[in-house]
């Protein structure tokens, strides 16, 4: 089965043609990502004009390239994926719409992807990992501890309930005239820094529930950077340093718990496994701490490249030829992009229900 999947639900341009073998092994034959950092870096955000606009001018050419380089034509495809949700509305119609059109011109069944599906069955496509396994996704708009059953089965065990993680990382950044993104500007000056002169907070720490919250630390930065006024390169680099250890101390806790969790209710498995996902999985503090948790609790971590850790297609292609080797039933033409679209059934139920 060969699948062309388009994803444009933030502020990438993505188009891929993945292949599912018979054995049901994954493999990527075209891969191309347009990132529109530099669009947005003058904002310090991501515009969603801004955004949709960038996909409409990009998105052809990136599936001509994806179809090219993997030296096929549209009528050499068995099916369409595109993501349809959750994200920003213009970029999902843009990309949706387009899935919708080739679909439909070729013939071919059309499979309208959940972002978060996306990022929840990489690993099956880069590591081959069977059901079930916990993957955390740690992004610029999410920020959640998933178990993921099988293809379309997930539960989510935690979510948070403000900032994503790495929103709160590029918001620090901005607050202490860090570049955008935030991420990898933080990272860097925290490698300078003393981790343990500023104490900040790590909100629900010892809780039961597995929900995350971080914009409690984000204040406490704030805080910290306007009593030290000017700020000097080492008090950037310590404040930093300091607030990555908050964040890996605060992982520790909330993941400890949840593979603890997944133990006691998977006794079975051996060798049970947590993957990453998302463009926070590039920090490398946050890495060593999710591998030492994981070393800790006898879990195999999971980290799949870093590409396919950010938004790309090749993931919405893989969901859309994992729902087709379920038997899963294609979408409708009629399908509509949904900017709200929580992975997990229990979810989805509430937010039908406008609760
Ligand atoms: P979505 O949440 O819809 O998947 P997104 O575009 O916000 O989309 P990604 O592209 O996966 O998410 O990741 C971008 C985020 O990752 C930004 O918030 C960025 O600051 C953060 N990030 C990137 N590199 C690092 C790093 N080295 N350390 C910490 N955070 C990082
Ligand atoms: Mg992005
Ligand atoms: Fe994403």
């Amino acid at each position: 089965l060969r699948i062309l999947g388009i994803e444009t639900s933030c502020d990438e341009t993505a188009a891929s043609i993945v292949v599912r073998h018979e054995d049901g092994r994954g493999e990527i034959i075209s891969d191309v990502v347009l990132s529109q950092l530099e669009e947005h870096s003058a904002f310090g955000g991501v515009v969603p004009e801004i955004a949709a606009r960038a996909h409409v001018e990009a998105l052809d050419g990136l599936i001509e390239e994806a179809l090219s380089r993997a030296g096929i034509k549209l009528s050499d495809v068995d099916a369409v994926a595109a993501t349809a949700g959750p994200g920003l509305i213009g970029g999902l119609l843009v990309g949706l719409m387009t899935g919708k059109a080739i679909a439909m011109s070729a013939n071919k069944p059309l499979y309208a992807v959940n972002h978060l599906e996306g990022h929840a069955l990489t690993a099956r496509l880069t590591d081959g990992l069977g059901f079930p396994y916990l993957m955390l996704l740690v992004s610029g708009g999410h920020t959640q501890l998933v178990l993921v059953k099988g293809v379309g089965d997930y539960e989510r065990w935690g979510t948070t309930i403000d900032d994503a993680l790495g929103e709160a990382f590029d918001k620090t950044a901005k607050l202490l005239g860090l570049p955008y993104p935030g991420g990898p500007a933080v990272e860097k000056a925290a490698r300078t820094g003393d981790a343990t002169r500023f104490d900040f907070p790590r909100p629900l720490v010892g809780e039961a529930r597995l929900d995350f919250s971080f914009s409690g630390l984000k204040t406490a930065v704030r805080q910290a950077a306007t009593a030290i006024q000017p700020l000097t390169e080492q008090d950037i680099a310590d404040i930093c340093a300091s607030f990555q250890r908050a964040i890996s101390r605060t992982l520790k806790d909330r993941i400890g718990r949840g593979l603890a969790r997944f133990r006691e209710r998977s006794p079975a498995l051996s060798e049970p496994s947590l993957v990453v996902a998302g463009g926070v999985a590039a920090n490398q503090v946050i890495r060593s701490t999710l591998q030492d948790l994981c070393n800790e609790h006898r879990f195999a971590f999971i980290a799949p490249p870093l590409n396919l850790c950010t938004d790309n297609a090749a993931m919405i292609a893989w969901a859309g030829l994992e729902r087709m080797a379920a038997g899963l039933p294609a979408d409708p033409i009629s399908v509509a992009p949904r900017s709200r679209w929580p992975l997990d059934n229990e979810a989805a139920a509430l937010i039908g229900s406008g609760k």
